[in-house]
């Protein structure tokens, strides 16, 4: 049963329960009125006869000398005028001739006769035996003080039944008709209603579907500030939160992609050359002396880059994957720049590069890291300005104090700098500005993007200015 059906039942069935309730009170209490009415109007027509009864206008023991009055007198009134003498006996009836009534039976014990005997009115209302119609009868006493003694008469007034019955049928006709009526058009009224109701539901109900077949641009218009409204625009945040997740899932997925194309990638040229060198050496070349120990330490190089590459690669790895443990502690920062500078100073020796520490104010801070996660970072910093610098250029190390709470770290070199279209590319991952120069001098590509991580998850920002043909700084913060 669809919400519209139900809707539609419930006013409807609400509606018939309702008119049935109002037509059957109404037309009980329109016939109660009714015979109420006729009672009363009966019994004043029983009291204005029996008024001339009483005055002597319509002396009880000559009726029928009035017998034209008293028939014409009913027959205007409708109504029908029995006198009945104190012993039962009918003594004039307007409905029946004066020579007939020897043979109607004694009235003493009618219902309405006996009502009237304690005074007042008897009222009765019943099929008349006489005349066998419905009639509803009233009945009062009439006691006249005569010179041989009281005499009593009853007057009684009759109306058929049949013309209030006619009365009361037409109302309750039209009764039920407007009853009816009412429910047709409440059946349409609501008809109407309930599509208003329920044709946003089905709207929603479709976009939902298509939601979830995919189409995630799908909306639907919010027309109204209602409960229907807000489930709508609840519907279309969640199909907006929805697409933009699926959009971050496909981002991520293209960069892991990307990674691992990158990843083979690099892999594969050592390896082929690993395999080149090998492969010429066991052709014969090892027998050569004038190229055999050439091939052998290209043949290592080779190897050795592989080594730093998979060295880099479970590094970043580990830190992406929040595999990396931090070890957070207060210690020493100039320490720290002096011990990574003696190991990277014969490095630099070997090109000539000067290679300089200044800590200044800073010589005696502390800073909150983690001591071998500082040290990588330096270590990566300084190992790309040793590579990335001409014979006899010349490095600074140094640290300055930032505000109160922070400690600037920086590396700065004569370099070769780095065109400022490439600055905010190289920390990503195997982005090299000269490619074949990094691999050249042993580059991973995967230096700075570790850099990166690890001055992040201190809580910092790794930042670089350049010039090309003078050089680079590298900076970043640590807290204090
Ligand atoms: P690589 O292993 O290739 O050095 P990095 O991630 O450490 O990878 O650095 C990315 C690129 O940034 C390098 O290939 C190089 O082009 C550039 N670069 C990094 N440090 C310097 C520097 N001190 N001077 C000039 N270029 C630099």
């Amino acid at each position: 049963m669809t919400l519209r059906a139900k809707l539609l039942a419930t006013y409807i069935g609400l509606t018939v329960a309702g008119v049935a309730v109002f037509s059957i009170f109404s037309s009980w209490q329109i016939k109660s009125y009714l015979d109420r009415r006729a009672e009363s109007a009966l019994t004043a027509h029983v009291e204005a006869v029996s008024a001339l009864v009483r005055g002597g206008e319509l002396p009880a023991d000559s009726l029928a000398n009035h017998e034209m009055t008293i028939r014409r007198m009913a027959r205007s009134l409708n109504l029908r005028l029995t006198f009945i003498r104190g012993d039962g006996l009918v003594l004039f009836d307007s409905d029946i001739p004066l020579d007939s009534l020897t043979v109607v039976e004694n009235h003493l014990h009618r219902p309405e006769i006996e009502g009237s005997r304690s005074g007042g009115f008897g009222v009765n209302r019943r099929e008349s035996a006489t005349v066998h119609e419905e009639f509803l009868y009233a009945a009062t006493m009439v006691v006249r003080e005569t010179p041989h003694g009281a005499d009593t008469v009853y007057v009684r007034v009759a109306r058929p039944f049949s013309d209030i019955q006619a009365l009361d049928r037409q109302i309750q006709i039209i009764i039920w008709a407007i009853g009816v009526l009412s429910v047709i058009i409440i059946a349409f009224v609501s008809s109407r209603a309930s599509r208003r109701i329920t044709r946003p539901i089905l709207e929603i109900a479709s976009a939902a579907r298509a939601i979830r077949e995919g189409e995630l641009s799908r909306r639907i218009p919010v027309t109204t500030k209602d409960e229907i409204g807000t489930l709508a625009s609840s519907i279309n945040d969640m199909a907006g939160k929805l697409g933009n997740d699926i959009i971050q899932l496909k981002k991520l997925e293209r960069v892991r992609s990307e990674f691992l194309g990158n990843v083979s990638h690099e892999l594969r040229t050592p390896i082929f050359s690993l395999q080149g060198f090998l492969e010429t050496l066991l052709d014969g070349a090892v027998d050569d002396p004038a190229v055999n120990r050439d091939f052998l330490e290209k043949a290592h190089k080779h190897a050795g880059r592989l080594n730093a590459l998979l060295n880099d690669l479970i590094e970043i790895s580990r830190i992406e994957s929040g595999e990396m443990k931090m070890s957070f502690r207060f210690m020493p920062v100039a320490d720290l720049l002096r011990e990574v500078s003696d190991e990277m100073a014969p490095a630099a020796a070997k090109k000539n590069i000067r290679l300089t520490v200044d800590t200044g104010e800073c010589t005696d801070d502390k800073v909150y890291a983690d001591r071998e996660r500082l040290k990588q970072v330096m270590i990566n910093l300084l190992d790309n300005a040793i590579k990335y610098t001409e014979d006899g250029g010349s490095i600074t190390v140094s640290a300055r104090r930032e505000g109160t709470g922070a400690v600037s770290v920086e590396v700065a070199d004569t370099g070769t700098g780095i065109p400022g279209q490439h600055l905010g590319r190289i920390f990503e991952r195997f982005y090299r500005v000269d490619k074949d120069r990094s691999r050249d001098v042993g580059g991973t590509g995967l230096g700075l993007a570790i850099v990166k991580h690890i001055v992040e998850a201190h809580g910092g920002a790794i930042r670089v200015e350049s010039i090309v043909g003078k050089g680079s700084r590298f900076m970043f913060t640590l807290r204090r």
